[in-house]
């Protein structure tokens, strides 16, 4: 059996931690063992040298120090974690250390040295700095992003983390947030988020929210605002949810923004609906379209058809026009034309074309953008103004003509002092022809009083019969229609006088015009309730159906040639407004062959 204390310095020298001891006042390094010696960077010479001189380096650390009062005191001292430094091969470098300091006692209980056990822990102290530098790093991005981020914690909903940003969103002060839980500090979104928190802890489930629309009480103020953020769960590596991480970004701007791209967007596409505007969009390179339906229609067609079949139903006539203003296009970067196609059903339409070119970085042209409107209605009612222009100059001209030829006849007989009995004839004649002017310009004044909104009425009380009776005198002294007025003679009317005679002698003019071989024309006065209605009725040729629809449009006429009557669409036009300013109505019932019955209401007084 080994000696006691030769087994004991065999256990000390093999401890894989370091062990040494130190003597006496002047510290003599008794015993150090070899993990000690590599700890130190020494060898064994240090053996039986004073502490100071075998580790000189600890002359301005606190061990030699702390030694010394375990050893005048005789308390230990005990550490989880001191930092000492070595000079290994002449550098030196640090090592933590966990290590106690004992005194050492004889058999009376003197001091005579220190024993100190050590363990090396500056790997672990070195991963904790690690951790805590990186946790730095981390805290210090998430301060500096732009973008909010707020850690809670997962347990208690307390808020661990609230940057800058987030806190800017928010539109809370730092010191309001702190030590609170998320719906302490955001109570606004309570209701509505701290479920879907709660279901995100629950199960795992991270939480996207995209452009959430959230009103925010911003530094006392409520706010709409839009926000895309995330409830992300964040592990502890058991695989318990430690915490939520919400990432918040605020979008209001771009909503907006892209709000009001979507209203103007909507707003002309409204727009192009309401003005029924076809729209298209050429690749001139592969010469292929999108269209809209409306242009599609203006086409004749209900669905898209290839651009060559669009080409090829242009009117023969028109062709050259669209390719000139294609030519021109090229040059320009803006196309315009007005052309006629030709529908499928071969109907014919005019269109007309606004576009615009876009070029590539070579300069050619790639895409053309336009729209298409239907303007055939446009072209009638121009070509009607242009015939109507010549209807009212021939209209004028014809009662000047008679005019200009009584006042020669007039001016032969004064010269020539004969025949004076023929004179009142050509009188009244230059008379006829004036009136007959008169009520020509008449009309046309009428009519620009309407276009202009300034047809005024000037009314009073008065019987229908009465009046009927007395404005048709000239229709009956023609002799060549029998006048028959029916229906209630009492009927008496709040309009105005003048205008409705107007509308009255029209009516009974065109009845003697258009029906001039019959013999009768019948004027019917009723009353239904608080309304008058009176009828015009004349045994003509009558109107055909299709023409009825435009009678009492501007300009219009039947026989727009004017071969068989004169005339300038306007009588029934100025009636129908006279008629509708008075809050009636005015129509017709006809049958070709059969005869017509033009009609109108009035209120009545009852
Ligand atoms: P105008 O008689 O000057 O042409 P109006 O506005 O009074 O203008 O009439 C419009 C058209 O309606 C006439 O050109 C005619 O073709 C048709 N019309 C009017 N009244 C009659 C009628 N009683 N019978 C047949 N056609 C009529």
């Amino acid at each position: 059996m080994e000696p006691i204390e030769s087994i004991f310095r065999d256990i000390v020298e093999g401890s894989p931690y370091p062990i040494y001891m130190v003597t006496g006042n002047d510290m003599i390094v008794r015993v150090a063992n070899s993990a000690t010696l590599k700890a130190w960077g020494k060898d064994s010479s240090v053996i039986g040298k004073p502490f100071i001189e075998a580790l000189p380096e600890m002359h301005d650390q606190p061990y030699v120090n702390l030694i010394k009062k375990v050893f005048n005191t005789g308390e230990s001292y005990h550490t989880n974690n001191d930092r000492v430094d070595f000079i290994i091969d002449g550098k030196i470098e640090t090592f933590y250390f966990k290590f106690t300091y004992q005194p050492m006692r004889d058999a009376y209980g003197n001091i005579y040295g220190v024993v100190c056990f050590a363990t090396d822990v500056t790997e672990l102290e070195r991963a904790k700095q690690t951790l805590e530098e990186s946790r730095m790093t981390l805290y210090n991005l998430i301060k500096q992003v732009p973008v909010g981020i707020c850690i809670v914690r997962a347990n208690d909903l307390m808020i661990e983390v609230m940057n800058d940003s987030y806190l800017e969103m928010a539109g809370k002060e730092r010191r309001l947030v702190e030590n609170h839980t998320i719906w302490d500090a955001v109570p606004e979104v309570a209701d509505s988020y701290a479920p879907v928190m709660n279901k995100v802890i629950n199960t795992g489930e991270p939480f996207f929210a995209k452009e959430h629309e959230l009103l925010l009480i911003r530094n006392g103020k409520p706010e709409f605002v839009f926000v895309d953020f995330v409830f992300e769960p964040v592990w502890h590596f058991e695989g318990t949810i430690n915490a939520i991480m919400i990432i918040a970004i605020e979008v209001t701007d771009k909503v907006l923004f892209r709000r009001n791209i979507e209203d103007a967007e909507e707003r002309g596409r409204l727009a192009i609906e309401a003005a029924e505007i076809g729209t298209f969009d050429l690749n001139m390179i592969t010469q292929t379209t999108i269209t809209s339906s409306r242009f599609n229609t203006i086409f004749g067609h209900s669905k898209p058809v290839p651009w060559k079949n669009l080409i090829d139903s242009f009117h023969p006539e028109d062709r050259d026009i669209r390719t000139r203003a294609h030519e021109e296009a090229y040059k320009t970067g803006k196309l315009f034309y007005e052309a006629r196609v030709i529908h499928p059903d071969e109907s014919v339409h005019w269109i007309r074309t606004q576009a615009k070119l876009y070029y590539n970085s070579k300069n050619i042209p790639i895409r053309m953008l336009g729209t298409v409107l239907d303007i055939t209605e446009f072209k009638r009612l121009q070509q009607q103004k242009d015939d109507f222009i010549s209807v009212a100059s021939h209209e004028l001209k014809t009662p000047m003509t008679s005019l200009k030829a009584s006042m020669q006849i007039l001016d032969k007989l004064i010269k020539s002092n004969s025949s004076a009995d023929k004179v009142p004839v050509f009188i009244e004649k230059a008379n006829s022809s004036l009136s007959k002017m008169q009520h020509l310009i008449e009309s046309l004044l009428n009519v620009s009083k309407i276009a202009s909104g300034q047809l005024s009425l000037n009314k009073s009380v008065f019987k229908v019969a009465h009046m009927v009776n007395e404005c048709c005198d000239h229709v009956r002294m023609s002799g060549k229609h029998e006048l028959i007025l029916t229906g209630d003679t009492n009927i008496e009317i709040y309009a105005d006088c003048e205008k409705i005679d107007q509308v009255i002698v029209n009516m009974v003019n065109n009845a003697a015009k258009y029906a001039p071989d019959s013999d009768k024309i019948i004027i019917n006065i009723t009353a239904n309730g608080k309304t008058a209605k009176i009828s015009v009725q004349d045994f003509g040729d009558g109107i055909p159906s299709e023409k009825i629809p435009h009678l009492f449009e501007r300009y219009y006429r039947v026989d727009s040639s004017g071969l068989q009557y004169s005339g300038m669409g306007l009588g029934l036009y100025i009636s129908a407004e006279i008629v509708e300013r008075h809050g009636g109505q005015i129509g017709v019932k006809s049958e070709a062959g059969r005869g017509s019955t033009f009609w109108f209401t009035l209120p009545a007084i009852v």
